[in-house]
């Protein structure tokens, strides 16, 4: 038998919660609406009193409208029960706007598909998730309206954040770019987090799958809705149906990225239910792959890693680049991928310290006898620069610094400085950290998340068409979406 959910502090919703035996609740005929009020006046709600009134109502779809509460038919072995706010979605963005939600008072179910919450948290920063980065910046998001993220970061900030996981005695460090991770694990936030939802009566449930999300309208004008939401709850042998009601819907159900983490598109199916656009998604935070006769260069020199300085579209990025057994991988390369679309070139510079060309011009007055490759390995390793020759000066293998000239010399500079590469796809959702794109911002309202066409209905996390840099940028969104969101709901 399901728990009964803790009545909520608010006092403007009728809460009727069915009891198991006595079937669900739900809108109803205006006599009946009175009927149930009446009982309940002045006294604070009980669901008992439900059972020991003993009301049973026949299911009557067809007279029913959204004047009052009924008893649904009790044979229809549907559990049904009603909730301030439903948050579809169990990961970063919806656990923190159930805590926030539950923690000024408000009934919160939480409905997560997988078999448990938070699974892209546990894998996170390599099992130490990168909670977040003592600069953030509305630089560091990407979305079609760039103003859309500063409101939700600025009203719950890193620190914010930082205090939460202080207060929970969660050890943390600062690794480079001001990125901070847990320094023992991953689960460490995850169980603060549902230590914040267990503590305020937060309910969870794992494995389900919802069928249909409908709205009934609580007021002719249409301003204040209840949502009704249809689904099975899986269990090791059986599956088992309910109908939900709330006040507030929050889709929290993540994007497209890493599928077997809980990546799914039903955030994008919900917001074009309800006739909210959606912008061109593409995976983002990706490794680059390649086609071409480049792909064996990058097996070959699989598991090397380099500093470079990557740039895309006037953005550029210094960090390490790996070669992997597809193409090319790594932090500057994940980052560059979120500004990278099919067809472009990038342009990787190898060495960003120097200005190569004249390094090199320098280098054949000191060093007049050494072979290219013997300098250049000095700086990038010898089976880069193996390759590198095979790539651009094998005629010139074996010739001593002195018989270049210098104007080869400098274009072979600008090649180590400005090396270009045409990627011919991404890795895709598959291993994409984030999805770019998603829920259109301008039909969102930036202060409360809430859908600007759909009152009750909001949207948080990565759902929306906004995607952080990486390095923490992605959980702060989650965040601070989720708990503004948490405030309105
Ligand atoms: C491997 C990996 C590592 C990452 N590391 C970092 C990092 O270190 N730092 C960082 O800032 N960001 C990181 N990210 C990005 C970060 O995980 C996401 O941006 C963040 O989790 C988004 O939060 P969210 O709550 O919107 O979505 P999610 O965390 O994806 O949560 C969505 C939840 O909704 C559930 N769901 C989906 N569909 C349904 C449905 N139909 N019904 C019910 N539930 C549903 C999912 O199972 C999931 O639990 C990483 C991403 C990946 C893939």
């Amino acid at each position: 038998m399901l728990p009964i959910p803790q009545t909520s502090a608010r006092p403007s919703s009728v809460s009727l919660f069915n009891r198991p035996n006595i079937g669900a609740i739900e809108r109803c005929p205006q006599e009946c609406s009175q009927l149930l009020a009446s009982k309940c006046q002045g006294s604070a709600y009980d669901s008992r009193r439900f059972s020991m009134v003993g009301l049973r109502h026949v299911f009557k779809p067809a007279k029913h409208n959204s004047t009052g509460y009924y008893l649904k038919n009790p044979d229809n072995n549907k559990d049904q029960e009603n909730y301030d706010v439903i948050i579809l979605g169990g990961g970063a963005a919806g656990l923190m706007c159930a805590l926030t939600a539950a923690g000024r008072g408000r009934r919160v179910l939480v409905l997560e598909k997988s078999n448990r919450i938070g699974k892209k948290i546990l894998m996170s920063g390599g099992g130490r998730c990168n909670f977040t980065n003592y600069s953030i910046e509305p630089e560091n998001f990407l979305c079609a309206n760039p103003h859309f993220c500063k409101s939700a970061l600025k009203r719950y900030t890193q620190w914010d954040f930082i205090k939460l996981v202080e207060e929970h005695g969660i050890a943390y460090k600062e690794r480079k770019h001001q990125q901070l991770f847990c320094k023992d694990s991953a689960k460490d936030i995850l169980a603060m987090l549902q230590h914040e939802c267990d503590g305020c009566g937060v309910r969870i449930m794992n494995q389900i799958d919802v069928s249909t999300i409908q709205t009934l309208a609580l007021s002719s004008n249409k301003t204040s809705v209840r949502y009704q939401l249809d689904f099975l709850k899986k269990d090791k042998d059986s599956a088992k149906s309910y109908s939900v009601h709330c006040e507030s819907l929050v889709v929290a159900t993540g994007a497209l990225s890493v599928p077997t983490l809980g990546g799914s598109g039903m955030g994008y199916d919900i917001a074009q239910q309800f006739s909210i656009p959606l912008t061109e998604r593409r995976a983002g935070l990706v490794p680059f792959m390649f086609t071409d006769q480049f792909k064996s260069v990058c097996e070959r020199l699989s598991g090397i890693s380099v500093e470079v300085e990557v740039s895309c579209h006037s953005q550029s990025f210094s960090e390490s680049m790996l070669f992997t057994h597809r193409g090319i991988s790594g932090p500057a390369i994940l980052q560059i991928s979120s500004y990278w679309n099919p067809g472009d070139t990038i342009s990787i510079n190898l060495l960003p310290t120097v200005e190569a060309s004249d390094w090199l011009c320098q280098s054949k007055k000191t060093n007049p006898k050494n072979l290219l490759k013997t300098v250049l390995q000095k700086s990038l390793g010898k089976a880069l620069i193996s390759e590198l020759q095979q790539l651009w000066w094998p005629d010139e293998a074996e010739k001593a610094l002195a018989e270049f000239s210098d104007q080869r010399l400098k274009q072979l500079g600008e090649q180590l400085n400005r090396w270009q590469l045409k990627p011919s796809g991404t890795e895709g959702y598959r291993t994409a950290e984030v999805t770019l794109g998603g829920v259109d911002t301008d039909y969102i309202s930036s202060r409360t998340m809430e859908a600007k066409n759909q009152a009750g209905l909001f949207f948080i996390g990565e759902v929306l068409d906004v995607s952080g840099h990486l390095g923490g940028y992605n959980f702060q969104w989650a965040w601070s979406s989720g708990y503004v969101a948490g405030l309105e709901v």
